[in-house]
């Protein structure tokens, strides 16, 4: 059998339903929706969305793990543990998720099994490491009412948390949001892209054999507009972590906040990628060609604004066309190709329609721009130069494999065109002035700056934006403290 039937029939034999308080719960009165290969544009599988009572259900065995469950009265290092064992698990099936994730969200092979997995297994590995330093302080107070007092902190699990997670990389944002919830003794309800449910029905299996207690991890796919809503709604819901859209983040906080509870949002960017005329042009060609093609551009941290220094300007052009010459589109199952489809045809058309507002609005078309002739959900990598930071292509984040070219002709300016977004996520600088890297680092407004190398992920490392970018952060230790809620306690000796 070849790689990519054993991938369909491993669609196709997942229990493709919500998984609530550690069961498969099939419900013949929800409705369904059909799961497409972006590439070949068949149906994959038919899932059973979670309805209201699925949702229902999930919230309530959440809340009872924490409340009355082993989970509730289990140590951080018996936590830790089961992250532990968590983690070896999807070391093991590795293979399968990349294979899922390859076939779900069209992306080449080579991309889960150097990025998506191994980022997940380590997330869960740094994470299981915090579970039992999850610690307050203790606070000397002038005392009370003439009487010494002991004060101190104790960090507490948030709750329920829910995370909802986008298409683009569902199993490593899945596991940016299970990680730190799961080390700081939260339980959660995992809400999958409607476009790319697999992986998160596999991990609801793998969490199962990793021993955890029922209703700490619930796995709810369905669309956004139906199980989405009903989630972000719930009453019993304590935090909600969102990858997403910005439109969608708008009802996702609007929700959270109308039910006074804690958000985390991250809502991607129109990062910009800086190449001074000191820069090392070879490496910063292959970082801005990683940087716009990795995942066919559908990164929240693509480096889709590629601002170039004057001077270099023509030269570091070329250069980023030839690394466009070279990507190969084509089946994520075919060992030679770099870049695979778009999720669905709803992206592609969204991709092709910013291509013509680009040409429209007079940026010069230096590569790609068309759909090629073929199945599947493909759009040819495409670079525009000459743009104007104020044109469409500029501004508005596309999803897909299009770089906007934007020349600059100073520090001043560089820093004036990055910061000149409503978007700020990321921003990469290459060069290799010691000083220019870290004074404009200081200047640059965005959760991550990265100096010669594109978006290094690592799950030590707090990741989040600002403005339409959202609010809050994921990883490291800021991420951990986002699953929990400080409490007080002071003792009147
Ligand atoms: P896209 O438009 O590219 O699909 P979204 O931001 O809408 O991106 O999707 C990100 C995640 O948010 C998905 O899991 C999706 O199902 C979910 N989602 C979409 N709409 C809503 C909503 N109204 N409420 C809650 N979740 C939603």
């Amino acid at each position: 059998m070849s790689q990519r039937s054993a991938a369909e029939q491993l669609a196709r034999d997942l229990p493709a339903m919500p998984y609530v308080g550690g069961q498969w719960r099939e419900s013949s009165a929800a409705p369904a929706f059909d799961v497409i290969d972006p590439v070949t544009e068949r149906r994959l599988t038919v899932v059973t969305e979670a309805d209201e009572a699925a949702v229902d259900r999930a919230v309530a065995a959440a809340r009872a793990a924490l409340d009355d469950g082993e989970w509730g009265r289990m140590s951080g290092a018996a936590r830790g543990q089961l992250l532990h064992a968590f983690a070896q698990l999807l070391e093991e099936r590795a293979e399968d998720f990349a294979d899922l994730e390859s076939l779900d969200v069209g992306k080449p092979g080579v991309e889960p099994r150097v990025i998506d997995l191994p980022q997940a297994v380590a997330t869960f590995r740094h994470f299981a490491g915090w579970a039992d330093k999850v610690t307050g302080q203790s606070i000397p107070t002038g005392g009370y009412a003439g009487r010494p007092t002991l004060s101190y902190t104790v960090r507490e699990p948030i709750g329920v948390v829910a995370a909802i997670t986008p298409w683009n990389s569902p199993t490593m944002i899945g596991s940016w949001k299970l990680a730190p919830a799961l080390a700081a003794g939260c339980t959660v309800i995992l809400k999958p892209p409607e476009d790319a449910p697999l992986t998160s029905l596999l991990l609801a299996q793998v969490a199962e054999r990793a021993g955890f207690p029922p209703g700490v991890l619930n796995v709810l796919p369905g669309r956004g507009p139906t199980t989405g809503t009903l989630l972000i709604e719930h009453p019993g819901v304590d935090k909600i972590s969102f990858t997403g859209s910005p439109e969608t983040g708008r009802i996702v906080a609007a929700a959270a906040t109308n039910g006074f509870r804690p958000v985390t949002l991250e809502l991607g960017g129109k990062s910009p990628q800086i190449v001074f005329a000191d820069a090392d042009l070879d490496a910063a060609a292959d970082g801005v060609a990683l940087g716009i093609f990795a995942n066919q551009g559908e990164v929240c941290a693509a480096g889709s604004r590629i601002m170039v220094a004057r001077e270099i300007h023509d030269e570091f052009v070329e250069r980023l066309a030839a690394r466009a010459a070279k990507v190969v589109l084509g089946d994520p199952f075919d060992p030679g190709t770099t870049m695979g489809a778009l999720v669905n045809a709803k992206q592609r058309d969204r991709v092709l329609r910013y291509i013509r507002i680009g040409r429209e609005e007079g940026a010069r078309l230096v590569t790609g721009g068309e759909r090629p002739d073929r199945a599947g959900y493909f759009v040819e990598p495409t670079l525009f130069a000459g743009a104007a930071n104020d044109m469409t292509i500029a501004r508005e984040e596309i999803f897909g494999p299009v770089g906007t070219i934007i020349p600059f002709a100073d520090d001043r300016q560089a820093v004036a065109i990055a910061n000149d977004s409503r978007y700020a996520l990321a921003a990469t600088l290459w060069t290799t002035d010691l000083s220019r890297a870290h004074t404009l680092a200081g200047r640059v407004r965005a959760g991550a700056v990265a100096v010669n190398g594109w978006s290094p992920l690592d799950p030590a490392l707090p990741w989040g934006g600002s403005g339409f970018s959202g609010q809050g952060r994921e990883l490291g230790q800021a991420g951990l403290e986002a699953n929990t809620t400080l409490k007080t306690i002071t003792v009147v000796l």
